[in-house]
């Protein structure tokens, strides 16, 4: 019998955790202060960066946000990063993506203080996770080893195939699994015999950005799965990249959408946040 992973809870713990820390930093007459930065009017970025307003202010983070117009040039939002750099009582910067096309993303992730990186899309953040010797790691993949942990399940030897290899979710999330010795599979557009490479895997992340796109006859029994997806099925209704209806009696463990990765998305942006604060006044606990 499937037990479905509660990403709704675990991330209420997360933040609750986080709420204690800020409350602590508080108490040593340390604010923690994430800077939110969105360029023109896409409705999902509009939606997230309301959504990580509004965890920010259930814990105690002071979020500022810096909405900007489409028309915004690439100078104008580096000399914002700059500024915002610049600014000791900021510890967190983020520039929700995508940006408009005149725009070129990579230069602007790198603006970004590495100190600050608090997604840790950041040439220097992500070499940290390649090396295991990291302060922050990306909020998706990190979220997903949380519920991992939080469910002790077992990775250790595991056949772990993620499906997608973005640098947001796939790539760093191979790395986090090979960190916790699981033999990883990362498969893209261009990979030959997906099915049967599936059907191999003990644990499955997608994150693939299609509807239903991991169906029942690739899932072996008793597998592990992950959806990562967030997309709208043929009558507009969210749902992820597997076809849970079907996958999930299959399964051992498995992730819904909505109410599964998504939520530890924001959650260990906030607890990213606090690490940045943490760091930046030099004041690191054993439980950051
Ligand atoms: P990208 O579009 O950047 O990457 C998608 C990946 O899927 C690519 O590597 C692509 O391969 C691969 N892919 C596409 N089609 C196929 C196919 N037919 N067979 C095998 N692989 C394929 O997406 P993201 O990684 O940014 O996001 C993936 C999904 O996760 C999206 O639905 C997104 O909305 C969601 N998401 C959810 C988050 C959450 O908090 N829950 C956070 C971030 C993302 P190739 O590289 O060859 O093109």
């Amino acid at each position: 019998m499937a037990i479905i992973i509660d990403g709704k809870a675990v991330a209420q713990r997360v933040r609750e955790s986080v709420k204690a820390q800020v409350e602590e930093l508080k108490n040593k007459g340390i604010s923690t202060t994430l800077a939110v930065i969105i360029v023109g009017d896409d409705g999902a970025s509009r939606v997230y960066v309301n959504n990580k307003k509004k965890a920010c202010a259930e814990v105690g983070i002071i979020s500022e946000e810096y909405a900007l117009p489409a028309s915004t040039t690439q100078d104008e939002l580096l000399c914002l990063i700059k500024m915002l750099n610049d600014r000791s009582d900021v510890n967190g910067i983020l520039c929700q993506l995508p940006v408009p096309d005149h725009i070129d993303e990579s230069a602007i992730i790198n603006a970004i203080s590495p100190a600050k990186d608090v997604d840790a899309f950041h040439r220097s953040n992500v070499g940290a996770i390649m090396l295991g010797d990291y302060s922050f790691l990306p909020c998706t993949p990190a979220g997903i080893m949380e519920l991992i942990k939080q469910y002790d399940i077992d990775v250790k030897g595991k056949n772990c195939v993620i499906i997608g290899r973005s640098n947001i979710v796939g790539k760093p999330m191979a790395m986090l699994m090979l960190h916790s010795d699981a033999t990883v599979t990362v498969c893209h557009s261009k990979t030959k015999n997906l099915k049967e490479i599936v059907k191999n895997a003990d644990i499955v992340i997608a994150a693939v950005g299609r509807a239903k796109f991991v169906t029942a006859d690739m899932i072996k029994e008793g597998a592990v799965v992950i959806d990562v997806g967030i997309n709208r099925d043929e009558n507009g209704k969210l749902c992820g990249d597997v076809d849970y209806e079907n996958v999930m009696p299959l399964t051992s463990y498995i992730t819904p959408v909505p109410g599964g990765v998504g939520p530890m998305t924001i959650a260990t942006l906030m607890q990213n946040t606090v690490i940045a604060s943490k760091l930046a006044n030099a004041f690191f606990t054993e439980n950051n």
